[in-house]
C-alpha cells in the first residue's frame, strides 16, 4: 500500500534492521492480491488474502480466491470482517464475510478479523461458523475481549496501544493470556502516539512491543518470545508454505 510500496525495498531494510524477523502482509481486496504475493516471496514474509469489507459486493468470485490462496501458499484468509462505520451494505458485508469463513472451514486456515462497531454480530457469525484466527488491532475493553478469548480467537494489538489515553486498551493488554495475543503494525494505516495515522512501518513493532512490556510488567524478551510463539501456533512455520 501507498506510501510503503513507493519504496519496498527500503521499508524492508529498515524493518529487519530493527530487529522484525517476519512479516505477514494481509490482502484487502482482490485488486492487491498479486502484490501481496509478490512479497511473499522475500525470506519471512507471508501473505493473507482475502476481501475486507469496505470492498463487499456481490458478484465476489470465492472460487478465485480459492483457487490464488491455493497456488499462492497464503498462509490465512484476511483481511475479512464486519465494519459499521462504512457505508457498504450490513447485508453485503454478511454475505462476504461467511462465505470467506467457511473457505477458512473448508481449507483449514486461520482469518484475520476486522471489525468495527460490529461485535455483537461477529460473535453471532462466528458462533454459527466458529474458525481459528486472530481479531486485529484491539481497542476495546477486557470483558469484550474475554467474548472473543472464548471463541477460540487471538488478539492482536497494534498502535492504540501507544496512546496514553487507550485506557480499555491497556486493560485488555495487561490482561490478555501470555499464549493468546499477538503484536501487529498494520502499515501505514494506524498511527502511534508518536506517529501519524498513514505513516507507519512495519519498524514501528518495536515500539508497539516495548510499549505491550511496560503495561504488562514483562520484560521485553517475554513479549517477543509470547508473540512469536503465538504468531507461529496461529500462522504455522515461516517459510513452510512456499516449498
Ligand atoms: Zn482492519
Amino acid at each position: 500500500m501507498e506510501p510503503l510500496s513507493r519504496d519496498t525495498g527500503a521499508v524492508l531494510e529498515r524493518a529487519y534492521a530493527s530487529g522484525i524477523e517476519r512479516l505477514l502482509i494481509p490482502a484487502v481486496s482482490e485488486d492487491n492480491w498479486d502484490a501481496c504475493i509478490a512479497l511473499s516471496v522475500f525470506p519471512g514474509i507471508n501473505c493473507a488474502l482475502g476481501i475486507h469489507p469496505w470492498w463487499a459486493d456481490d458478484d465476489v468470485d470465492i472460487k478465485f480466491l480459492q483457487e490464488k490462496l491455493e497456488e499462492s501458499g497464503a498462509v490465512a484468509i484476511g483481511e475479512i470482517g464486519l465494519d459499521w462505520k462504512t457505508e457498504v451494505p450490513r447485508q453485503k458485508q454478511f454475505v462476504l464475510f461467511e462465505k470467506q469463513l467457511q473457505l477458512a472451514q473448508k481449507m483449514d486456515l486461520p482469518v484475520i478479523i476486522h471489525c468495527r462497531n460490529a461485535f455483537e454480530e461477529m460473535l453471532e457469525v462466528l458462533e454459527k461458523i466458529p474458525v481459528r484466527g486472530v481479531i486485529h488491532a484491539w481497542s476495546r475493553g477486557p470483558q469484550l475481549m474475554n467474548r472473543f478469548l472464548d471463541a477460540g480467537l487471538y488478539i492482536s494489538f497494534g498502535g492504540a496501544i501507544t496512546r496514553s489515553d487507550a485506557k480499555k486498551a491497556h486493560r485488555s493488554a495487561k490482561l490478555v493470556p501470555s499464549d493468546r495475543f499477538v503484536l501487529e503494525t498494520d502499515s501505514p494505516s494506524i498511527g502511534l502516539a508518536d506517529v501519524a495515522a498513514g505513516k507507519t512501518e512495519p519498524r514501528h513493532l518495536a515500539q508497539i512491543a516495548q510499549v505491550m512490556s511496560v503495561i504488562r510488567g514483562e520484560s521485553l524478551e517475554e513479549i517477543k518470545e509470547a508473540a512469536w510463539v503465538n504468531s507461529l501456533a496461529l500462522f504455522g512455520n515461516i517459510d513452510e508454505s512456499k516449498i
